[in-house]
């Protein structure tokens, strides 16, 4: 199929906030050869290179003068299996979700802590997604990416990638890399992961002592359900702060004034403290500005009640910042990225 490229789009229905901004060109791409079309066009065009999979960690602030591409490629297959290890491949433009619910019904472990994260699976690796004690990296075994620079198509391993805590190289070299496809490793044992408080919780609440990676999917899942906003009734892009990590000397100092603050002592000695705990304690959730709030159950959640504008949101998640920097001396790190 030829790249179709269209100018003077709307971006409002591919972002979860609901944020309306125009892209001056934009393309949607479903294989390889409509991305190597894409990068010709904006070299011989001298413009930028902008990613949206399903817009789901984005805060789009103004128009975008250059080229948006939404990836759209889909295909998902087992690559190879051992008998105990199994590498699936998916291609970026898959949900996560039913990359997680394939995994699933072929009786599959590794994802499940990993379920109902809203995206897509070349999204994945950018921030190198996580929830309930897993992040990608530990189920990740490569990725393919266009350079969007110079045309060539490489492999990443998982060392070259650099993750982090919500972090990757990629975050850093935005406009470069388009992944093309993504790998992950499953197994066919289970390692259970119920680090997580709630998780185990709630299985002993259903009665599961023993719980399959499905009932920890589907506990995850409800749980998810509840206390998150859904994008397509109240615009969101899920947490908007990452949990800052600090010193143990700052956290056992903040300790002392406040016993109760939630924090999470880390395997270097630094601690993680919950950001959604510091923005309530300074009395911001459930703050609306105009159209722009902090929603009223998720301290960690800005949210878009309608008509806000990127620049609104951003300017109250600048507020949010200097305050919590003023009353605990902590600097909290947007983890959206801005377009
Ligand atoms: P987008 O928002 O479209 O893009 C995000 C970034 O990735 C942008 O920089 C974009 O340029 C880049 N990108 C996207 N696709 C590609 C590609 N193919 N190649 C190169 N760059 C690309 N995140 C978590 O980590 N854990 C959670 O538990 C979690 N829960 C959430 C809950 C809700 C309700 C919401 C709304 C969001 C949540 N998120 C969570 C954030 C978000 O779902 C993830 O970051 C997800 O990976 C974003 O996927 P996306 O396809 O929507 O990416
Ligand atoms: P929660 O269980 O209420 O816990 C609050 C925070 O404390 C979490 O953010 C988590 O940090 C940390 N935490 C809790 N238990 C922990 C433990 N045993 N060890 C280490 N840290 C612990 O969190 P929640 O808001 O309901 O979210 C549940 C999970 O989904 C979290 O992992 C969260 O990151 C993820 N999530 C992410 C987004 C997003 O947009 N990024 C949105 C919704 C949910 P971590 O965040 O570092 O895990």
């Amino acid at each position: 199929m030829n790249l179709e490229v269209r100018e003077g789009v709307n971006l409002q229905p591919y972002n979860t906030f609901g944020l309306a901004a125009t892209a001056r060109w934009f393309a949607e791409l479903h294989d390889d050869q409509q991305a190597l079309e894409a990068a010709r066009f904006t070299r011989q065009q001298g413009l930028s290179l902008h990613v949206l999979g399903g817009g789901s960690n984005v805060l789009l602030t103004e128009d975008v003068q250059g080229l948006v591409v939404k990836v759209s490629s889909r295909g998902l297959r087992v690559l190879s299996d051992d008998g105990e290890r199994v590498v699936l491949e998916a291609e970026a433009g898959e949900l996560w979700q039913d990359v997680v619910n394939y995994a699933l019904q072929l009786g599959l472990a590794g994802l499940e802590n990993l379920s109902l994260i809203p995206g897509t699976v070349g999204a994945a690796p950018i921030q190198n997604i996580g929830a309930y004690g897993v992040e990608l990296q530990e189920v990740f075994a490569g990725l393919t990416a266009l350079d969007w620079h110079n045309s060539h198509i490489r492999d990443f391993s998982p060392e070259d990638c650099a993750f982090g805590y919500r972090d990757s190289r990629f975050k850093h070299e935005s406009g470069r890399w388009l992944v093309l496809r993504v790998r992950l490793v499953v197994w066919h044992t289970p390692n259970i992961r119920l680090e997580y408080g709630l998780i185990s919780q709630r299985l002993a609440q259903l009665g599961i002592s023993t719980p399959t990676p499905q009932d920890v999917s589907q506990v995850i899942c409800a749980i998810r359900n509840e206390k998150l906003p859904d994008p397509r009734v109240l615009g969101n892009a899920g947490s908007f702060f990452k949990n800052p990590v600090i010193s143990a000397a700052q956290a056992a100092a903040l300790r002392q004034q406040y016993p109760e603050m939630a924090s999470y002592p880390q395997p270097d000695g630094q601690v993680k403290v919950a950001a959604a705990w510091l923005i309530d304690q300074a009395g911001w959730k459930g703050f609306r500005e105009g159209d722009a709030g902090v929603h009223r159950l998720q301290a960690l959640v800005l949210v878009n009640h309608g008509q806000a504008t990127g620049l609104q949101i951003l300017q109250l998640a600048r507020r949010i910042q200097a305050d919590i920097a003023g009353r605990f001396g902590i600097t909290l790190e947007m983890e959206p990225v801005l377009f």
